[in-house]
């Protein structure tokens, strides 16, 4: 058959590079912040993120999401889920890199914020595989308080091996854990939690109940809220029982979800389920806490890591695609766009790192340091998971119609944006826990003043919103409708504050412009004219081809 048409002007695939050393924010936030010694492992892992081959595990994990087998062939209950082998080698490269655990493996300076570029780089490929990822990560500081519970599953969920299936858990190699809070009638507010929790002779306790969202039900291991008898308690649920039997753990349903298709959802019914105690009876959330702070640093991390995908993908087709005789790059409107985009890429990439950094000084018995995270935590997590979708909407549309399509990376990557808005605290609860610790914690607040005005004086922008920021925070006549404003206030003058100090002038400048000063639109390419639109543009354009 005679060809009707050549095809030329269409991009070729963002592929083959390295998606670490070409994010030159957070190749600067590993330094910054004491990981430089993990630099040559994440262009490791940046080399692999690149490659045709992990974008198409991504791609069929996602095209062919879990199945939920309730029984086996013979009827019996089992309650297992089955996955694509895509899904297996995105968990084998990101367990065996240590994304679920080196930062408790690892005890250095800067290993919470080497764990989070590797967990930034690697979740570009897949977004969904994160979640089992991230849950396992989060569970290791919640289990230490209870040294018995702790010595026992810490080593399981700290190994790099990827052992899945559900088996004895002593017997295997590698362990994960996932997290159990919402139910049907709350899931922000967990304390009208129903599954209740009966001590038994032995100190176990047997829940009965149900849970609304439970994701990776596949997990070893739960921390699961309950009523016992002194109130709202976490407990651990192992799927498999220490003498071999399946504990109870029914799942009703997996999600239908508009993204995050590769991963599990589940609603799992508790019906006599074995369960230990972590922590004491009604202290369930001050308990699991633990858990959802670590969690909520990987919401950031990962709408932080979506976003650069977005502008790479963005960037690197603009570079690559013509039209009305311009490559788009060199039009002045499409750099508006694309630098623009860059912007809230890069100011979400240094705050990651900064709370991450954070983390890190926390965990360290540094109080300032976990008095900012408290706050910073709050404050990013509102704000970096809001712009998430704002980004891949804008960023799909760079692509034309090519990004509306499922056989490019945007629609995928828009599907699975608006994700870490919801969990781990839905934006007006994030932006309310803001007002708990303004409120509650005195020292939060000065930290977070101390750090924005870290970069007092450099730039008169900035200190103009640091200083309405401090008026609005002088302010509390009916807080609670102006949280969202305050919030959103309070994280551009720390993004601003620590672009102004580590990104370059043209970076900081067009930040402080346009989010502080006010010299913008209501959509994205509306930089005013003066900023170096190019230069941005450059630095966060993809290094291939
Ligand atoms: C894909 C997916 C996976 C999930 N996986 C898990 C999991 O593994 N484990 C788990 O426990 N949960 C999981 N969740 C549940 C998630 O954490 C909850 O959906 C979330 O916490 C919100 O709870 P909710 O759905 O009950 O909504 P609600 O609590 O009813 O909230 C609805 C809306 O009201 C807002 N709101 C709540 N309180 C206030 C207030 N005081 N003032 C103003 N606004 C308020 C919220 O911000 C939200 O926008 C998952 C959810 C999704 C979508």
């Amino acid at each position: 058959m005679a060809p009707t048409h050549e095809v030329f002007n269409q991009p070729p695939p963002l592929v083959d590079h390295d998606v670490f050393d070409d994010d030159v924010a957070l190749v600067e936030a590993v330094q910054r912040y004491d990981a430089g010694w993990a630099a040559d492992r994440l262009t490791a892992l940046g080399t692999m993120a690149g490659t045709a081959e992990a974008q198409e595990w991504g791609r069929l994990a996602n095209e062919n999401p879990p199945t939920l087998l309730t029984v086996d062939r013979y009827g019996r209950r089992v309650d297992e889920v089955e996955f694509h082998p895509s899904w297996h080698r995105l968990m084998e490269v990101a367990i065996g890199h240590g994304l679920h655990a080196s930062s408790w493996v690892e005890d250095r300076p800067g290993a919470q914020v080497a764990r989070a570029a590797g967990f930034s780089v690697w979740s570009q490929v897949e977004g969904g595989h994160g979640c089992p990822v991230s849950m396992t990560h989060a569970a290791v500081p919640a289990l230490r308080v209870d040294d018995a519970l702790a010595a026992e599953w810490v080593p399981r969920l700290t190994s790099y091996t990827y052992d899945p299936g559900l088996r004895p858990p002593a017997e295997k190699a590698g362990c994960l854990a996932g997290m159990g809070m919402t139910e049907k009638q709350g899931g922000s507010d967990v304390r009208t939690n129903t599954t209740r929790a009966v001590e038994q002779t032995d100190g176990s306790y047997l829940l009965t109940g149900h849970k609304w969202f439970t994701s990776a039900p596949m997990c070893d291991v739960f921390l699961v809220l309950a009523q016992a008898e002194h109130g709202l308690t976490c407990f651990l649920v192992p799927r498999v029982l220490p003498d071999g039997g399946r504990n109870t753990f029914r799942i009703q349903r997996l999600k239908n979800k508009l993204g995050n298709r590769s991963n599990a959802s589940s609603e799992p019914e508790f019906d006599d389920t074995v369960a230990w105690r972590l922590g004491d009876e009604g202290r369930g959330v001050r308990t699991i806490i633990e858990m959802v702070m670590m969690t909520r640093l990987d919401c950031v991390i990962g709408s932080t890591s979506l976003m650069r995908a977005c502008v790479s993908q963005a960037t690197h087709h603009a570079r690559h695609r013509q039209a009305f005789g311009d490559y788009l790059v060199d039009k002045p409107l499409m750099r508006n766009v694309l630098a623009d985009l860059a912007l809230e890429s890069e100011a979400a990439t240094v705050t990651m790192a900064r709370l991450a950094g954070a983390t890190d000084a926390a965990i360290a018995g540094d109080e300032r340091e976990a008095a900012f995270r408290r706050i910073g935590l709050a404050v990013g997590k509102y704000w970096i998971c809001k712009r998430g979708p704002a980004v891949a909407a804008e960023a799909l549309e760079c692509l034309g119609g090519n990004g509306y399509v499922e056989d490019f990376p945007m629609a995928r990557l828009y599907r699975e944006a608006p994700l870490n808005s919801i969990w781990e605290g839905s934006g007006n609860v994030n932006a309310l826990d803001v007002l708990r610790a303004l409120g509650r914690e005195p020292q939060a607040m000065q930290a977070f003043l101390d750090e924005v005005g870290a970069a007092a004086g450099a730039d008169t922008r900035l200190d103009a919103a640091v200083a309405e920021v401090k008026r609005e925070l002088d302010d509390s006549t009916e807080i609670e409708v102006r949280a969202r404003r305050l919030v959103e206030r309070m994280a551009l003058v720390l993004q601003g504050s620590l672009l102004v100090r580590h990104s370059p002038p043209a970076v900081s400048d067009a930040f402080c412009a346009s989010r502080l000063a006010g010299d913008w639109g209501h959509a994205f390419g509306t930089l005013p004219r003066q900023v170096d639109a190019g230069a941005i543009v450059q630095r966060a354009t993809p290094k291939v081809g």
